[in-house]
């Protein structure tokens, strides 16, 4: 618009000197020429923003001529119910520089499995893209309400979603930046810009202080859906998924309970005030929290006592900071309800009725949701992207990306191989 003021101040310039030179006739004619002008450039404006008009002028219409500089303003589709799976995908906070996750050292082997870098992030997020995916919020699959016999009960919502797309829900597991992981190269925490956006910051190999929106998750994500927003439904992003023993986000917020001095109380209180404007800004621009327990415990084999305590702390130290949340995602992929999945155990009921999560996320193979019956909760796996399944699932993961297209050859190790040209499927084992 300031070009279109600068030109329109540029032609009034012209006329006055015309003006000057010409008698009052030319200068009638002149703010005449202005008027037209000014009628077609917002007449330009506006049908760029707005709707066609439904009513065409008497005049057969001749075609608009192309604007020197389009700028693509996306048609919106049209709404239309979708009744076929919700795809979930989930990952870890994404590897900003693979030669220090894997140079040989005690983990890079859970790295590489469970893992991807930042490259193949954004070759995924393409692809997902590409093949019409969409993201959307967990949370508006499903909705509570309450049956004949009064008792509350989850239903699966009518999703209603853009034209020629497919719903994706994206969840990212431990994005607490503990401090073993970061020498693995990992970002360090994300913060606030002076622009208001989320950034990340961190440190390079060689120990140079980096803030960026290349190397972690979250900022490549919202990078990607600023350039492409018809990869969000509704503006939705990610599920955060978090644990609590060593804070959040990169924030060492948590309590401990043996150190009552003072200094900790004021650094505890000082990293909870510096994270909350990022939990803020994340949940106003569509990303939503988890919770994946408090120690990140192995709820098969923990007891009841314990996983109600852990639950309970994970309520006081993260969902104090990052709100109400219904959403629960299995450490280690092990389901609350144990072995059986048709009937919740006591684990489960604790969460439901107790604690108030209704979506319960574990790990596995393909698109799974089960509706409880007998309590307020639906249960769901997740499909892992990470090394493990890049090297050994390519087919089944074809509908989403090709695996020879996105896997980081160059900055992974060799020595746990790929099996792409086999369609046997080694994937096993739960993932975290
Ligand atoms: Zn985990």
């Amino acid at each position: 618009m300031l070009d279109i003021t600068g030109y329109i101040w540029y032609n009034i310039q012209v006329m006055r000197t015309i003006i000057k030179k010409y008698s009052k006739i030319v200068y009638i004619l002149s703010a005449i020429i202005v008027c037209v002008f000014l009628t077609i450039t917002f007449t330009a404006c506006s049908s760029a923003a707005d709707e066609p008009d439904p009513s065409p002028s008497v005049e057969p219409s001749t075609p608009t001529p192309t604007p020197s500089t389009p700028t693509p303003t996306p048609v919106p589709l049209e709404l239309v119910p979708w009744s076929g799976p919700v795809e979930h995908l989930f990952t870890h906070e994404v590897i900003a520089w693979p030669e220090l996750a894997f140079n040989g050292r005690t983990r890079q082997g859970g790295f590489d499995a469970e893992f991807i870098t930042a490259n193949e992030f954004r070759a995924i997020l393409q692809s997902l893209y590409d093949n019409n995916y969409i993201l959307i919020d967990l949370n508006d699959v499903w909705s509570e309400f309450t049956n004949e016999s009064d008792q509350l009960r989850m239903m699966r919502n009518t999703l209603m979603i853009p034209e020629g797309k497919k719903p994706l829900v994206i969840s990212f597991d431990d994005m607490n930046f503990y401090a073993i992981d970061i020498p693995y190269g990992l970002m360090s925490k994300y913060i606030i810009g002076s622009d208001g956006q989320i950034w990340a910051e961190g440190f390079d190999p060689t120990g140079n202080y980096v803030v960026s929106q290349d190397l972690a998750a979250v900022t490549i994500l919202d990078k990607f859906v600023r350039e492409n927003p018809g990869f969000s439904h509704n503006g939705a992003k990610g599920c955060i998924a978090l644990t609590g023993f060593e804070g959040i986000l990169g924030y060492r917020t948590q309590n401990d309970p043996s150190d009552t001095s003072q200094a900790f109380r004021l650094n505890r209180m000082a990293e909870t005030a510096r994270v909350k404007p990022v939990v803020d800004r994340l949940k106003a621009t569509g990303w939503y929290f988890a919770s994946h327990s408090y120690g990140h415990i192995g709820i098969a084999s923990a007891s009841l006592a314990r996983v109600q305590a852990d639950g309970e702390r994970w309520l006081d130290e993260v969902g104090s900071i990052v709100g109400d949340t219904k959403i629960f995602i299995y450490p280690f992929g092990q389901r609350l309800d144990g072995a059986d999945q048709n009937v919740p155990g006591p684990a489960l009921r604790f969460y439901a009725e107790e604690l108030g999560f209704r979506l319960f996320a574990s790990v596995g193979r393909e698109p799974y949701t089960q509706i409880k019956d007998s309590i307020p909760a639906v249960i769901m796996d997740r499909m892992l992207v990470g090394g493990r399944t890049l090297r050994n699932s390519r087919e089944r993961y074809l509908r989403f990306f090709d695996a020879a297209d996105v896997f980081e050859t160059a900055v992974r190790p060799d020595e746990y191989g790929t099996d792409w040209g086999n369609n046997d499927d080694n994937y096993g084992g739960d993932d975290d």
